[in-house]
């Protein structure tokens, strides 16, 4: 990838340059790094509102929102608030704590499928923790994923490659152990028949199915009319447990989520994970679900799980704080505002003649630069992702800040007001020519 000319970040080129002597790639989370799209990435001094500063003083419109955490915009007051008064009192005290019982009441109250929650540190430790959970109340080993659907950097998890029924897929990542991968089947998302497939052969040895809500990790490919339906009745009739991944879309594609906006006639997940917007920018997740499923953890049940820092009562005040100020009108400006950007976003590429097309779960929406739908991981490889670099880049140097891949889903905040979304706006239509020019 040939990096396309930036605006001059000295600051950033030089932070970059002594990260990559004392961290790997320079950054702690790989995407951060602008792999795929080159360049510099922008080392963020300071955030406000829909506003990122970086530490050479250009100033973005966040379209990352810490990848979905930051629903009520950076530094909303009322969650510094309780974070200070939070901090003030202790940071971790390895005893229980009220907070942690309020925002693990909050997400019960909210969720109507799950009964009791565990909370955790990451997403990852999320959805590592319902697999184990999972297997330890079946007695079975498999796990089913989908192609696409991305679930933290859990062992089992990171296989991705390979598709077809009861192919077990390589491991995606060096450093798994083939017998962790090669307790995955991994199966085309959104291919009931496969998963029928699979389960006709080896029902009786799979202990889970693990989907995003809506995946939101291959770009935004929301589920076919009947696929959740399918997953539930599939799983229920050979006995294994769904786990339903909302880490990404929890809270913020609605109150409960994406469960809140979908009909789900046939019943809801046995296990849900949650991250993100119920830590508001601090590191806390959760796994819960059905009241008998959840009893076989440590320490009532057999499954072991722990964690120095969970349930740390900084994180919790700030989720807690997060999802309370989560209100009806913080919804409605989610609408507004994703809307206004996807809009002129496929106006400007339209009157630039750049094929593309963009889909939805709830207020998150992605850009495919692609002119047909995609339904799974084949699709949205099949992109101009050279498109979406010059794109990327003819934004960034005006001063708006999209993910720095083309399989992610852009996120909004409610504090997205009309300054900064006219900001968008008009960058769009130079980002668009630009995508059009190799
Ligand atoms: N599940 C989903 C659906 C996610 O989007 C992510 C992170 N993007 C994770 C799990 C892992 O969460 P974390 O990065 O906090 O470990």
């Amino acid at each position: 990838v040939t990096p396309q000319p930036t605006t001059d970040v000295p600051a950033s080129a030089a932070l970059l340059e002594r990260a990559t002597r004392v961290i790997p790639g320079g950054v702690n989370s790989p995407v951060r790094a602008f792999r795929a799209v080159g360049g510099t990435p922008r080392f963020m001094a300071s955030a406000s509102g829909p506003w990122l500063t970086d530490v050479d003083g250009n100033r973005y419109v966040d379209l990352i929102c810490s990848w979905g955490p930051m629903i009520l915009g950076h530094a909303h007051p009322d969650v510094l608030e309780a974070v200070n008064s939070a901090a003030a009192k202790g940071f971790s005290f390895g005893t229980p704590s009220e907070n942690e019982v309020l925002l693990a009441e909050e997400i019960v109250s909210r969720m109507d499928p799950v009964d009791q929650v565990r909370l955790v540190n990451s997403g990852t430790e999320a959805t590592m923790s319902a697999l184990r959970l999972a297997r330890g109340f079946t007695g079975r080993d498999v796990v089913v994923k989908f192609a696409g659907c991305y679930h933290g950097h859990v062992d089992a998890l990171l296989a991705a490659a390979g598709s077809g029924v009861a192919t077990f897929a390589l491991p995606d990542s060096a450093g798994v152990p083939r017998s962790s991968a090669g307790e995955t089947i991994v199966l085309p998302y959104n291919d009931l028949a496969a998963l029928e497939a699979a389960f006709a052969e080896r029902g009786h040895e799979i202990a889970a199915v693990i989907t995003e809500a809506a995946p939101g990790n291959m770009g935004v490919v929301p589920p076919a009319p009947g696929f959740t339906e399918g997953l539930r009745r599939i799983t229920a009739d050979h006995g294994a447990l769904l786990i339903s991944d909302e880490v990404m879309t929890g809270f913020r594609c609605s109150p409960s989520g994406y469960h809140g906006l979908e009909e789900h006639p046939s019943g809801a997940a046995d296990l849900y994970t949650f991250g993100k917007v119920m830590g508001g920018g601090f590191p806390t997740a959760a796994f819960g679900g059905r009241a008998d499923v959840m009893a076989m953890l440590a320490p009532q049940g057999p499954v072991y799980q722990a964690g120095t820092l969970s349930g740390n009562p900084v994180a919790s005040a700030a989720g807690l704080a997060t999802l309370r100020g989560c209100t009806p009108e913080v919804y409605a400006r989610l609408d507004v505002v994703s809307r206004a950007i996807a809009d002129a976003t496929s106006a400007a590429l339209t009157s630039a003649s750049v094929p593309h097309t963009i889909q939805w779960a709830g207020s998150m929406f992605s850009v495919f630069f692609r002119d047909a739908a995609v339904t799974g991981y084949d699709d949205a490889r099949d992109q101009d992702t050279d498109a979406f670099r010059r794109f990327f880049h003819a934004m960034l140097g005006q001063g708006v800040h999209l993910p720095p891949s083309a399989f992610e889903s852009w996120f909004v905040s409610a504090a997205h007001d009309d300054a900064a979304v006219d900001h968008v706006l008009s960058a769009l239509p130079a980002a668009a020519r630009a995508a059009a020019t190799p």
